[in-house]
């Protein structure tokens, strides 16, 4: 029977890029997610930042619903109400004027590159085309993006690569100072780098890119894929620090499941993009402009956000009770939701042992490269789920440790 499919019928049949986890998840509900076993998992993972408001939010569920049995598609030959409705609500959040719609984290990054481009090259001529970036950092995964991203590995083999791109060490000043000109179109930074180990840019960094970007006529775009939607303990990252950027990319928590992408950004530098200069078929549908409508509406109400901040003590607490027993982490770190666990360096390299053995636990955790253990729950996670998550947590750890 050909629905009968197991983890084997991965191998079969789909390009190896992955390697997924032997269980297949089958329902979710909440922080829940059941397998087609039926065993039941604690989900601190939330689809890598993904699953803002859990699995099947009755109010996201309503959404869809409706919307699925109204209009689901269009193109962008017409516009429609959820779209302009979800563009409206985030310039009434947030710094931006404008909004571009499309369907990913890499798209957005992609838009806000080009942009940023554009706009350089309308104000200042051809050859203000440089983009500064953060080594370690991630941006995506089209040949652009993951050329702007500053992890080799991942452009390796790809090439030839996009010329004009620039990494500096993250959270060095001097760094920045030095790299940065007046060729410099655009210095592109994530708030709290995700992928590269969930490590929070200091406040002082930020404003000092902000600075050096106004006094080279440079755009500074933050990449808020990750960091955006409430994970960070604000509707957006750049409110907590209270630094502006030009240009902002969202995605990952912004549709909590349905692919949704976005750049924020002012009228001003919107009007680079004028009539015919880039697009998307897909961008700013009305199935995942409702969805990511009410994602927003939910995500910003005051006792959400005030919830991230409080879960975040809560785990933190709860982890630093499991490394007092342990001493497996040499710290913990991350805003909000988004919480790395770095490694002692015992366990230097070892992060994908420790996911292994939650697993184990029936719990679903993340990493963020070799050495750091990465969650990234609902921003809705219950406390008693914290807890029972924690709780295997725990006796993973414990297991990981024994094994010695
Ligand atoms: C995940 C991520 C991306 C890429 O998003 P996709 O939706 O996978 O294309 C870009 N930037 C950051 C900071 C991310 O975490």
């Amino acid at each position: 029977m050909s629905n009968a499919v197991t983890r084997a019928t991965f191998d079969q049949v789909m390009v190896p890029n992955y390697s997924p986890v032997e269980f297949i998840p089958v329902k979710g509900l909440g922080s829940r997610v059941w397998d087609q076993q039926g065993n039941e998992y604690i989900d601190f993972a939330g689809g890598i930042a993904v699953n803002s408001l859990g699995h099947c939010h009755p109010e996201l569920v309503a959404a869809l619903t409706e919307q699925g049995n109204k209009l689901w598609h269009l193109s962008n030959v017409f516009t429609n109400e959820p779209a302009l409705q979800l563009a409206t609500r985030l310039t009434e959040l947030t710094f931006a004027e404008r909004v571009f719609l499309c369907n990913s984290g890499a798209e957005a990054n992609e838009a806000a590159f080009k942009l940023a481009r554009k706009y350089a090259t309308d104000h200042f001529g051809a050859d203000k085309y440089e983009i500064i970036s953060c080594k370690n950092s991630f941006h995506g995964r089209t040949v652009f993006t993951v050329n702007v991203g500053g992890q080799p590995k991942y452009s390796e083999g790809f090439g030839p690569n996009p010329a004009g791109i620039t990494h500096v060490e993250y959270n060095s000043i001097e760094a920045l100072k030095e790299a940065i000109s007046d060729k410099t179109c655009a210095v592109v930074i994530e708030p709290v780098q995700g992928e590269g180990g969930v490590l929070p840019a200091d406040k002082a960094y930020l404003e000092a890119a902000r600075e050096l970007c106004n006094q080279h006529n440079a755009l500074l775009i933050f990449d808020e894929v990750q960091t955006g939607v409430g994970r960070c303990g604000t509707l957006y990252a750049y409110q907590s620090y209270g630094v502006t950027p030009d240009i902002l990319s969202s995605a990952k928590g912004l549709g909590g499941g349905f692919p949704v992408g976005a750049i924020l950004t002012t009228s001003a530098i919107a009007k680079s993009l004028g009539v015919g200069t880039h697009g998307t078929t897909y961008g700013g549908n009305p199935l995942a402009s409702a969805v990511a409508g009410k994602v927003i509406e939910i995500v910003s109400r005051p006792e959400v956000l005030e919830g991230v901040r409080a879960k975040h003590d809560r785990f933190v607490t709860g982890l630093n009770a499991i490394n007092a027993k342990y001493h497996v982490f040499k710290t913990v770190r991350g805003m909000g939701l988004l919480i790395g666990c770095v490694l002692a360096d015992e366990y230097a390299g070892r992060a994908k042992d420790f996911l292994k053995a939650a697993e184990k636990e029936r719990l679903m955790v993340l990493v963020a490269g070799l050495n750091v253990v990465r969650l990234a729950p609902s921003l809705v996670v219950e406390d008693k789920d914290i807890d029972e998550g924690l709780a295997r947590l725990d006796a993973a750890i414990a297991s990981l440790v024994s094994a010695r």
